[in-house]
């Protein structure tokens, strides 16, 4: 309808249908395990799990306990905690053969530790199985308890990541039960726990900021010594979900790429298909060599 902007030609992307991750997809299914990368029906599939051998699970259920209003993962009271969880989380690393893994979760507010005692335990099962997988885990505000983030921290996975999404104006709209003080607050306490672990921090673009706005964000993470960013094209999962205001070209992406690397990030991935975990094992190597 009219009230939707056009989706641009560069964001027409075919899906491979050579599925080669046929039996992969299978395999999820048989362990219950989830995947952002199916979930969200992600472009780079085939790339990821394919050649660079990266995916990201999504761990504690898959059912989240808020409604943020750009994302299609369920919303409702989730599931008992699965502590067989993290070991199926391992196999699965090890089957697909992966060099780079993220462990993200739904927000389990409904729980003491958020979550933490479970998602520790799985990078502690993921690194025992699979020594040369290097892990990046995602992990919501958790309800900004910093006992929670430092159990998850004292599990020294590779990468701390948590995504501030959007510019500080949008927040409030775009975000439910989470705000853009959490999450640098969030950020700077990772930064504070272990010195030794990068941070990372991603937005979704197309919700209705400008370029000033996305400049000051890069600003206020990088003052709480965040070492990576990734900016990313928002795309409207269903018609239920925020709209897409803006999308914003290849070349302004390339612009806002470079602008970030002026500010000190050790690595900027920005593009219209960039999504939190893409070419995330290029960025390991980046922040290490820092
Ligand atoms: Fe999965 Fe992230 Fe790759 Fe998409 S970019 S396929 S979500 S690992
Ligand atoms: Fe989605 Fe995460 Fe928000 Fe839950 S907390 S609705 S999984 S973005």
């Amino acid at each position: 309808s009219n009230d939707y902007v056009r989706k641009p030609e560069w964001l027409k992307i075919k899906l491979n249908t050579n599925e080669q991750y046929t039996g992969l997809k299978k395999m999820m299914r048989e362990k219950k395990l989830h995947t952002v990368c199916e979930e969200a029906k992600c472009p780079n599939i085939h790339e990821c799990w394919a050649v660079r051998k990266t995916a990201t699970f999504m761990i504690l259920g898959s059912i989240c306990t808020r409604a943020c209003r750009f994302c299609a993962v369920q919303t409702g009271l989730p599931t008992e905690l699965d502590w067989v969880e993290p070991e199926r989380v391992a196999e699965s690393v090890e089957t697909m053969g992966l060099k780079h893994v993220v462990i993200t979760a739904v927000a389990r507010d409904d729980l003491k530790d958020g979550g933490a005692g479970v998602f520790a335990e799985t990078v502690r099962a993921v690194r025992r199985r699979n020594p040369f997988c290097s892990i990046e885990v995602l992990p919501s505000d958790m309800k900004g308890e910093y006992d929670n983030l430092k159990t998850l921290m004292d599990a020294r996975a590779d990468i701390l990541n948590h995504n501030i999404e959007t510019v500080r104006r949008l927040s409030p709209s775009v975000r439910a039960r989470a705000t853009y003080e959490r999450s640098l607050e969030f950020l700077r306490r990772a930064k504070q726990m272990n010195a030794e672990i990068p941070t990372k921090s991603s937005i979704m673009i197309g919700l209705g900021e400008t370029k000033e706005e996305i400049i000051d964000t890069m600003e206020d993470l990088r003052a709480k010594n965040v070492d990576i960013m990734t900016i990313g094209q928002y795309l409207q999962p269903t018609k239920h979900h925020l709209k897409v205001q803006k999308y914003w070209s290849p070349q302004e992406f390339e612009e806002l790429k470079i602008i970030a690397m002026s500010k000190g990030f050790s690595h900027c991935e920005a593009g219209p298909l960039v999504r939190s975990s893409y070419h995330a094992d290029e960025q390991v190597n980046a922040a290490k060599a820092n």
